[in-house]
């Protein structure tokens, strides 16, 4: 039985364009989604830099127009994820924001801050909307937020998983578990519909969001939640259907003025932002319109659009969803009659073509759309760390079994795929397997992790390497053991020994697609920590200028105070905002506090 964690913890769905907290109550024995300072159940996941200040959320989204090369969204796109990756180089053509390669050919995002070029990598981007998600639960709350079971897609490999445990890791979070988004749904509406259940029960749940697809069958019965089978896109959601939208208005735009807002990532975010206000839209009346002010060079745009149009540009990506759907069902060797429930989550399932696709695919099925699409995965996320927490009371006794999205394994003599733990296995597993040498005399062997269902290794994710060296010099047919090892956050960790000498020689892939280092993770713990205390000082300065603002304008009207004298206080007032600027020092707060002591005796 694993050790219960002390201390308050959360659920957070981390989203690609929003992200949601949740967190157990137990005075209700329910889960409670916790609200931002905007009073929305969903925050943003975005985060800007300007010349003085950092922005997260909501603050970030609405700057977006106005410093589009500063504003960073979609990091969830890059994060586990390489420079040189397709995906990667399709998507930073549409950001307005720099996206360059770091060492190891991580993507490292570009922006200006306080006037400096700075760098920062997807895990770090995704940190700063994880602090803000603990920010939101601790106000709430009214007391400190250490530990969270965080979700993410089904379809997230190794290094994607691992990528989210170190961006936790750089917010300061103590991250309990990691699990799949549709899991997470699936125990949300379980745990709603539980009592009317008679029996086993397969839920399949659709999960269309901001940036990702996934899918999962899960059976339920009791209190036991068991995925069969998992499948998705980690690049297909909502955001793809708003670039469809952009580039069609762009289109539009090019015909009607003769003039190509491509390179101008002002009016493309601004067009982008119409379009996703549209396509919302869409979902509930059959035409409207687009309409942005000013659009590009002092020209208006006006447009409309029918649902129909937008079905058709986007109708490759919601047949896409539904292929997927039918091989996560011959996965798991189910027949879709046998399907009880199709649950929707995700902001993108209110897409009516989509639920229709999806209802004529399971027969005409009725679609369950009783849960929250945008607050389900944080629900199931809290029930989750409620459970895995102590002193949380009336918890839910339930139990959790997912399975591993891709096939592990590693790569043998001409490229061959040993596939070791194939996918949808239940995890967490342990798999040994004994290997030979090929040649005689052979001293080591180099051991290449790849994930992937391809026959030739290569073609394949390649996940890391390692040597198991000093193998006693015997002829070809010395036999070894690999053995890999996959937890309860789907992290995967490989380690090999030589069994015939006795001598134990186990190694565990530490270098992995780029992922941080130990060192690399407290050095941004750090950083983070200086973007903390920045922010704080930002916000004492902001809220300074507030006081001094009302007792300027309070001795102006209470002393009525002659012209010159006004004149006089609004000059020391500049002298101590600039020496506040300059460099945020304490002379300019002090003068700052003196005038305010002065103005109120
Ligand atoms: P999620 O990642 O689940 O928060 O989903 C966010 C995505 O859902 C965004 O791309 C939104 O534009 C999209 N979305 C939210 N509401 C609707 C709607 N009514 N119709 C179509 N898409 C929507």
């Amino acid at each position: 039985m694993a050790r219960k964690h002390e201390g308050r913890a959360v659920g957070i769905d981390l989203g690609t364009t929003y992200s949601c907290v949740a967190v157990w109550q137990e005075q209700h024995s329910r889960v409670e989604i916790i609200h931002n300072d905007q009073g929305n159940n969903t925050t943003p996941s975005f985060v800007a830099f300007t010349d003085n200040e950092r922005l997260i959320g909501n603050a970030a989204k609405n700057q977006a127009a106005t410093n589009p090369q500063n504003t960073v969204f979609d990091a969830k796109r890059l994060i586990g994820r390489k420079f040189s990756d397709p995906l990667v180089q399709s998507d930073s053509m549409l950001w307005p924001f720099k996206v360059i390669a770091g060492d190891n050919d991580k993507p490292m995002i570009s922006l200006k801050y306080k006037g400096q070029e700075k760098h920062l990598c997807a895990e770090e981007i995704s940190s700063m909307i994880l602090s803000k998600m603990r920010d939101i639960a601790e106000e709430y709350l009214g007391s400190p937020v250490k530990n969270a079971v965080i979700t993410v897609p089904a379809y997230f490999n190794n290094s994607q998983r691992k990528a989210t445990v170190d961006a936790g890791s750089i917010a300061g979070l103590n991250v309990l578990r990691i699990i799949n988004e549709p899991t997470a749904a699936a125990i949300a509406y379980g745990l709603d519909k539980k009592n009317d259940f008679d029996g086993e029960r397969n839920i399949f749940v659709f999960d269309l969001g901001g940036g990702t697809f996934d899918v999962s069958l899960l059976t339920i019965k009791g209190d036991v939640f068991k995925v069969k089978a998992t499948g998705g896109n980690t690049h297909l959601g909502g955001e793809d259907f708003d670039n469809r939208m952009v580039n069609h208005f762009a289109d539009d735009f090019k015909r009607k003025h003769r003039k190509d807002i491509s390179g101008n990532p002002r009016a493309l975010r601004r067009l982008r932002t119409a379009c996703e206000k549209a396509k919302r839209a869409l979902s509930f009346s059959v035409v409207t319109t687009v309409e942005v002010d000013s659009l590009y060079e002092g020209i208006d745009f006006y447009s409309s659009i029918t649902r129909a149009k937008f079905e058709e540009i986007n109708m490759d990506f919601f047949k896409e969803c539904v292929r997927i759907v039918e091989n996560c069902l011959n996965d798991a060797k189910m027949n879709k009659s046998l399907v009880h429930d199709v649950v929707l989550v995700g902001g993108s399932s209110r897409i009516p073509k989509v639920q229709r696709l999806l209802e004529d695919f399971f027969d005409g099925k009725d679609l369950c759309k009783s849960i929250n699409p945008d607050e389900a995965v944080a629900y199931g996320a809290a029930v989750q760390a409620a459970i895995l927490s102590e002193g949380f009371k009336n918890v839910p006794n339930l139990m959790l079994q997912d399975v591993t999205p891709l096939s592990l394994g590693w790569m043998l003599e001409h490229n061959v795929m040993a596939v070791v733990i194939p996918r949808n296995t239940p995890i967490p597993v342990m798999k040994t397997e004994e290997f030979y040498t090929a040649l005689d005399h052979q001293s080591s062997v180099l051991i290449d992790v790849y994930e992937g269902e391809r026959t030739r290794a290569s073609d394949n994710h390649f996940l890391g390497s390692f040597c198991l060296c000093g193998l006693p010099r015997y002829a070809a047919g010395l036999p070894f053991n690999v053995c890999f090892n996959i937890d309860q956050n789907g992290i995967l960790t490989v380690s090999a020994n030589e069994i015939l000498s006795g001598s134990k020689n186990e190694i565990v892939i530490t270098k992995d697609n780029g992922r941080l280092s130990t060192k690399e993770i407290e050095e941004m713990i750090q950083e983070a920590e200086n973007y903390r205390v920045e922010d704080k000082k930002f916000l004492r300065k902001a809220e300074l200028m507030n006081e001094l603002d009302d007792c300027v304008y309070r001795m102006k009207n209470d002393l009525n105070l002659s012209s010159e004298e006004y004149q006089q206080i609004n000059s020391l007032v500049t002298m101590a905002t600039h020496l506040l600027d300059a460099d945020d020092s304490q002379t300019g707060i002090d003068v700052l506090k003196k005038i305010q002591r002065n103005g109120e005796e």
